[in-house]
């Protein structure tokens, strides 16, 4: 007897940034485009967390005139998308909320960065699984401690001690009122 291939299912967690227009629109209208895939592809969204914001990397809130402060999310997701097809589906959701590929880590209206795919390891041209910016940046392991505060990472520490680590660094980060809403719920008791 032949046996069915039963397509694999993913747990992401993606980065959303954003610094340019109206930041907090644009996060939500990510978190939907992610949601709303055509092409069979399916994208539940797990978790949202609260939103941040920190000036441009380097800098202050009060220099933020060149490169504006940035708001940042994370939300786990679950797919049957290969981790290559994930990130076409990506550079879509970012071409529609009218990213443009400019000056590199410039002002943009939407970021979305693929942080961790179950606990694969992926180093290709297009793709670096777990992304190497975690461990360091502050506007990642807040938010993804919202979301996932006990998951381990390559450091050998949870996501929880990651921020305990990065907070006695002092970074300039808070927490905002924005609020993002899972399409995935909606209507949902
Ligand atoms: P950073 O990755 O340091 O946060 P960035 O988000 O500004 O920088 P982009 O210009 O958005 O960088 O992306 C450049 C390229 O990075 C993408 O075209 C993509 O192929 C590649 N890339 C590699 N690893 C990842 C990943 N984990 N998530 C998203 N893109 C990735
Ligand atoms: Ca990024
Ligand atoms: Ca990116």
């Amino acid at each position: 007897m032949q046996q069915q291939s039963r397509a694999r299912t993913y747990v992401v967690y993606l980065g959303l940034g954003s610094s340019l227009g109206d930041r907090a629109t644009n996060l939500q209208n990510a978190v939907n485009g992610m949601h709303n895939q055509s092409d069979g592809a399916c994208i539940a969204i797990e978790a949202v967390s609260q939103v941040y914001e920190s000036p441009h990397m380097g800098l202050a809130f009060t220099d933020s005139e060149t490169y504006p402060a940035h708001l940042n999310a994370v939300i786990r997701i679950s797919t049957n998308l290969e981790p290559e097809l994930l990130l076409n589906a990506i550079h879509n959701v970012e071409q529609l909320g009218g990213r443009e590929r400019t000056l590199h880590w410039g002002p943009r209206t939407i970021d979305i960065d693929i942080l961790l795919i179950d606990d694969m390891v992926i180093d290709t041209a297009r793709l670096t699984v777990p992304h190497p910016g975690i461990l360091h940046r502050p506007f990642v392991l807040l938010p993804l401690a919202d979301v996932a505060p006990k998951i381990w990472l390559a450091s050998g520490e949870t996501v929880e001690s990651a921020v305990q680590r990065i907070m006695t660094e002092r970074p300039i980060i808070r927490r905002t009122a924005d609020a993002i809403s899972n399409p995935g719920m909606a209507g949902r008791m």
